[in-house]
């Protein structure tokens, strides 16, 4: 599903206190695109991806998924769509810490009532190499392990495309190297979009498409 982000802004509060978080921007998201958002802290990578997934409202403009507006409809079926379609993957893995891997990893199916799909799963944990690691609370689970058990959970309801904010942010560079080995491995086999904010220009790089975002500015490097 083409993604189109139309001239949208994002402005934070009004007269001498606003902040121009995001300034007029385009993109456009083709299905099975790997896309870095790179910039300094303050910029405004979080602000894109969390407008672009539907998680915030712009100021003006629009965000289009397959030629529907996501923010025209109301919070109820923006948070179907989002469940149903889009996967996070977070720096700080949000796991809910008194759920098992396992728990946490189907949390998005029993939100949305949705049955298990078990040999999915396994295959899933498997892939991740979780398969003895599911039934472990997220405090006995290295951080690579943990951001592992996040990646299962962005994936269990299949979705067309995953938003991740600074994978990689809270891991040390081996983890970080595998977290991102796998991540790029299984979006290729699932054909699935991603696009991922980082301040590291390693990280960045290892996608296919390459923005900037100065200033709540966003360009594409060598388009
Ligand atoms: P980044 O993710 O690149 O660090 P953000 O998107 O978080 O940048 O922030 C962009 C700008 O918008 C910053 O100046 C930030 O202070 C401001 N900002 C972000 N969220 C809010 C908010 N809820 N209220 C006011 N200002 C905000």
């Amino acid at each position: 599903m083409e993604i189109q982000v139309n001239d949208v802004s994002k402005n934070y509060g009004t007269n001498e206190n606003q902040v121009v978080a995001l300034n007029h921007v385009f993109m456009t998201i083709s299905t099975g695109d790997f896309i870095s958002v790179m910039g300094p802290s303050g910029s405004g990578k979080s602000t894109l991806l969390h407008i672009v997934s539907g998680l915030d409202q712009p100021s003006s403009g629009s965000v289009l998924y397959g030629g529907t507006d996501i923010h025209n409809g109301n919070d109820k079926t923006l948070s179907a769509f989002r469940r149903q379609k889009i996967g996070f993957i977070f720096q700080q893995f949000n796991l809910l810490p008194v759920l098992t891997a396992r728990e946490n990893i189907i949390m998005p199916l029993l939100l949305d009532k949705k049955g298990v799909d078990e040999p999915y799963l396994q295959e899933l944990a498997a892939f991740l190499g979780l398969g003895n690691r599911l039934s472990h609370l997220p405090h006995e689970l290295s951080g690579g392990q943990q951001q592992r058990v996040a990646i299962a959970r962005a994936l269990i309801a299949k979705p067309d495309i995953i938003f991740a904010d600074e994978p990689t942010g809270n891991l040390d560079s081996k983890s970080s190297g595998e977290v991102m080995d796998l991540l790029c491995n299984i979006r290729k086999k699932m054909n699935i979009t991603l696009v991922m904010i980082t301040h590291d220009s390693h990280i960045a790089k290892i996608a296919d498409r390459h923005f900037t975002i100065i200033d709540g500015k966003l360009s594409e490097v060598d388009a």
